[in-house]
């Protein structure tokens, strides 16, 4: 049996020692996952020596690489090996049902048939108002994230939008509207949230302000070029964000810059009047000002489901992945 380990992986090591006879100890370290009985690796060895010589490694020896130093140590070692093996497993078992679906933070299996389905549930909006990514899902996150599957479902959706585009053509007037989300849909912060383990650590306001002055996210290649169909097709692109205009709009505005997010129509970010306020009431009152100035918003890209919500959401909305955090 195996047990798959990763940077934040840390499975519990217990030593168990056996009896000490002629000289020699046999002993065992388990390493372990209690939240899965799957993840659970042992591994025997004697030596010549319990108290002295056992802890150089050179000094541990396999129970199967040598001949045993004395007689009836062998199949004292295997019964104890079977006792404490099945105890062992009475053990995990209890315990794993002792921390039930919230396993420590020590301990991080992956668990990917319950991840895909809370991964389905975030995307499908179902799963509403969660905090932070299940630690136990930290893995298959990072699999999701940087494994192409991400990659894949963003370029999906662009592709359904294309699709779209091919109905819609845009009046003469240049009142037809598009509306892109920012944060995970122009520009993606990818690399800020591996250094917080994809989602699973806490929002951290500051850490994430550091970022965007950094200017440093890159553009997410699908949307780059989605922005520019849309651009050369003749709509009118908003970049809608709730991103705050006072600390993040210069900064915003030079990442968009660099990396080619030219000729859009308006860029706009949190006021100060609307500080405070949720995503859905701050994007609902700027897309009705754009209604009121009379734009056709035909459709309207986002990674969250407060992009896509709300008033004047637009003919039609196209949601991009995002299992790494949820902005209300
Ligand atoms: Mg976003």
């Amino acid at each position: 049996m195996t047990f798959d380990t990763g940077p934040s992986v840390r499975p519990l090591v217990i030593v168990i020692f056996f009896p000490y006879i002629n000289g020699h100890v046999c002993y065992l370290t388990a390493h372990v996952i209690p939240s899965s009985l799957s993840h659970l690796r042992l591994q025997w060895y004697h030596a010549p020596n319990p108290f002295t010589s056992l802890f150089p490694l050179e000094k541990r020896l396999p129970l199967s690489a040598q001949g045993f130093p004395a007689k009836g140590f062998e199949s004292m070692c295997l019964a104890m090996r079977t006792l404490w093996e099945l105890l062992l497993l009475v053990f995990i078992s209890m315990f794993s049902k002792t921390i039930g679906g919230k396993p420590s933070s020590w301990f991080v299996p992956v668990e990917t048939g319950y991840c895909t389905s809370w991964r389905v549930a975030v995307e499908a909006y179902n799963e509403r108002a969660w905090r932070t990514v299940p630690v136990q899902c930290l893995r298959y996150v990072e699999n999701y994230m940087l494994g192409g599957q991400y990659d894949q479902d963003i370029n999906m959706v662009v592709e359904q939008i294309y699709n779209y585009m091919r109905d819609v053509a845009p009046a003469a007037d240049g009142k037809d509207a598009w509306i892109l989300d920012i944060d995970d849909t122009c520009l993606s912060n990818l690399l800020y949230y591996q250094g917080k383990r994809f989602g699973v650590d806490p929002f951290d306001p500051a850490a994430f302000s550091n970022w965007v002055q950094s200017r440093c996210c890159p553009a997410i290649p699908a949307v780059h070029g989605l922005f520019w169909k849309l651009i050369n097709s003749g709509f009118k692109v908003f970049l809608l964000s709730g991103r705050d205009e006072e600390t993040m709009g210069e900064s915003t505005a030079d990442n968009l810059h660099n990396l080619g997010f030219l000729g859009y129509e308006r860029l706009i970010l949190r006021s100060p009047a609307y500080r405070g306020l949720g995503a859905v009431p701050f994007k609902s009152e700027a897309r009705k000002k754009l209604v009121a100035e009379g734009y056709k918003i035909w459709g309207n890209v986002g990674d969250q489901w407060s992009d896509l919500l709300g008033d004047c959401a637009g003919d039609r909305t196209f949601k991009l992945p995002n299992p790494m955090y949820y902005v209300p």
